[in-house]
C-alpha cells in the first residue's frame, strides 16, 4: 500500500511545525483536518525552523506534485472537499446519480470526486430544489468532492433545439419544451448552488474534426465565455466575504501562475459556493497553433485548473497524445489538468503518460449496465493498492458476462476485487444469470464492480509512477490493449 508523506513544504507553507505566522498556523491547521478527514495521508515531521512563506497565496486548491516520471505525475490536490490524489477518475454521476450505484459503495471504491452535469440538474430538480439542499452533495449523500459541468456540451448537443451565440446558448428542454438561455454568468450562478468543488467554465465544444475556421469561432467565443465566467466568479467571490485568499477582483495574475488564485472558504458548509475552485477549458481542435494560442490567452485570463476539451471526440488517439504532449508543459505545475471524457483505460494511460492528472467517463456504469465488465487479464489480478513491477500484472479486459462461457463459471469476476460483487462472493454464472433474466441486479453489481475497476487502475498508474516505473506500466496497458480480446 502506498502511503503518502504529506509535507508543509510541498503545501507551500513554512516547514516549522509550530510557527505562529497565523497564516501558516491556519492552513496547515485546515490541511491536516481536510487529510484526516480523509483518512489515507501519513503525516510527516517536519525539519526546518525558518518561516519563508510569503503569505501571498493559500496552497489549498493548489497541487502538489510529489512524484514525476517523465511527463507523468503522481499529486495531491487540495480541495475544498477533501484531498484528491493524482492521476485521478472521476465517475459520473450525471443527474446526481451514479447509475445503480450508491454513493456509500462509490466511496469504498477509492472514488473521492464525482462528476455531475449542470444541464441536466438544472432541468431537474432545477436550482430551487438544490437550493434548498444547499447542493448536489448534500442532496444526494456525497461527502466527496463534486465536479461539474457548465452545462454547454449538453445543451449544444440538442442540435435543432439550439441555438448558440456570443451572449449564450439558447435551448429548449428536452424535458417540457421550456426555453432557457444558458449564459456564461447562469452556468456559474448554477454550479454555486451545485455546491461544486470544481465549477467549468462554459465553453463551446465542437469535434475535434471541425474545420479550422469552426475551431477558431469556438476558441474566440470559449475566451469570451471564460472571461465572463471568471469575472462573475471573482466577484462573487470578493463580496462573499468568506475568502481568506488573493483570488478577489482585479487580482489577475499573469500568464503562467494560473491568476484566479482560489480563496479558501473561511468556514466549512457554508453552502455559499465560495472558495471553490473554477477551471478554465481550452478548445482549437486538432490544430496545435491554434491549441496553444488558446492555452496562453486562457492561462492569462487565469483559473484554478485547466481541461482540454474537444477531444475524445473521434480523434485518433496518436494524434490526440502528440497534442497533450506538446500543450500539457505549457500548464502551470501547481494546477491540476484534465482531459474531459476520456475514457478507456488505454486512453486514460496514454493521457497520464503527458501528464494529465484528472479524467471522467461514463464507460464504468454504462458498460455494466450491457453486462460487460472491466477486468485485470486472467491470473494477473492484485491488491487494492498493490503494484508488481511485472509488466503483465497491468494487463486489463473486459468480459461480456453475457458470453455463454460464464453460464457455469463459479469464480467471482475478480478474486481479489473489493467490490460488492466480488467481494459478496457472486460468481460469474450468477451475473450471467442476471443478464440473461434482465434482473436490475446484474447492472448494479457490474457497475459497481467496474467503479471499483477504474479506482484500482488508476492507484496502479499512480504507484507505478512514484515507483519510477510508469513507461513499464504503459507498455503492459498498451501490449494488452493491442491484442485483447473481449468475451
Ligand atoms: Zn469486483
Amino acid at each position: 500500500m502506498v502511503m503518502l508523506v504529506y509535507s508543509r513544504a510541498a503545501q507551500g507553507i513554512c516547514e516549522n511545525p509550530s510557527c505562529a505566522t497565523p497564516s501558516c498556523e491556519k492552513l496547515w491547521g485546515e490541511i491536516l483536518e481536510m487529510s484526516s478527514s480523509n483518512q489515507s495521508p501519513e503525516l510527516s515531521s517536519c525539519k526546518l525552523s525558518s518561516c519563508n512563506f510569503s503569505g501571498a497565496e493559500p496552497p489549498v486548491f493548489k497541487l502538489a506534485e510529489e512524484a514525476r516520471d517523465g511527463e507523468a505525475r503522481a499529486c495531491s490536490y487540495f480541495s475544498a472537499h477533501g484531498v484528491i490524489e493524482t492521476p485521478c477518475f472521476m465517475p459520473v454521476g450525471t443527474q446526481a446519480s451514479l447509475k445503480g450505484v450508491e454513493p456509500s459503495v462509490t466511496a469504498r471504491s477509492g472514488a473521492r470526486v464525482i462528476l455531475a452535469n449542470s444541464y441536466h440538474l438544472l432541468l431537474r430538480p432545477g436550482l430551487e430544489v438544490l437550493r434548498n439542499y444547499a447542493g448536489v452533495r448534500s442532496f444526494m449523500r456525497w461527502d466527496g468532492a463534486l465536479l461539474t459541468d457548465s452545462g454547454g456540451f449538453q445543451a449544444m448537443s440538442l442540435g435543432e433545439l439550439v441555438k448558440v451565440e456570443d451572449g449564450g446558448i439558447k435551448f429548449r428542454s428536452h424535458i417540457d419544451g421550456s426555453a432557457l438561455h444558458l449564459t456564461p454568468e447562469l452556468a456559474m450562478e448554477a454550479q454555486i448552488v451545485f455546491d461544486s468543488t470544481i465549477a467549468m467554465m462554459l465553453d463551446e465544444c465542437v469535434p475535434s474534426s471541425s474545420s479550422h475556421a469552426r475551431c477558431r469561432v469556438a476558441v474566440e467565443r470559449s475566451l469570451l465565455w471564460g472571461s465572463r465566467c471568471s469575472a462573475f466568479w471573482r466577484e462573487k467571490r470578493a463580496s462573499s466575504g468568506t475568502s481568506s485568499g488573493v483570488g478577489g477582483a482585479g487580482d489577475g495574475a499573469g500568464a503562467g501562475t494560473g491568476g484566479a488564485g482560489a480563496g479558501m472558504e473561511s468556514g466549512t458548509g457554508t453552502g455559499t459556493g465560495f472558495g471553490r475552485a473554477l477551471f478554465g477549458i481550452l478548445q482549437g481542435g486538432l490544430d496545435l497553433d491554434l491549441r496553444r494560442e488558446a492555452l496562453e490567452r486562457t492561462l492569462a485570463i487565469g483559473f484554478d485548473g485547466y481541461a482540454f476539451g474537444g477531444l475524445a471526440l473521434g480523434e485518433e488517439q496518436s494524434l490526440r497524445s502528440e497534442l497533450l504532449a506538446a500543450l500539457a508543459p505549457l500548464l502551470p505545475r501547481d494546477r491540476p489538468r484534465y482531459l474531459m471524457g476520456v475514457g478507456k483505460p488505454r486512453d486514460i494511460a496514454e493521457a497520464i503518460a503527458c501528464g494529465i492528472d484528472l479524467f471522467d467517463c461514463v464507460l464504468p456504469t454504462r458498460s455494466g449496465r450491457t453486462g460487460q465488465a472491466f477486468c485485470f487479464a486472467d491470473g494477473y489480478g492484485y491488491g487494492a493498492y498493490g503494484y508488481a513491477s511485472s509488466a503483465n500484472k497491468n494487463a486489463t479486459r473486459t468480459r461480456n458476462i453475457r458470453n455463454a462461457r460464464y453460464k457455469f463459471d463459479k469464480q467471482p469476476l475478480e478474486e481479489d476485487c473489493a467490490c460488492p460483487s466480488c467481494a459478496g462472493g457472486f460468481s460469474r454464472a450468477y451475473l450471467h444469470h442476471l443478464f440473461r433474466s434482465g434482473e436490475m441486479l446484474g447492472a448494479m453489481l457490474l457497475s459497481a464492480h467496474n467503479i471499483f475497476f477504474y479506482q484500482r487502475f488508476m492507484r496502479s498508474a499512480r504507484a507505478a509512477i512514484m515507483a519510477g516505473t510508469y513507461s513499464e506500466f504503459l507498455k503492459a496497458v498498451r501490449a494488452h490493449d493491442d491484442d485483447r480480446q473481449s468475451g
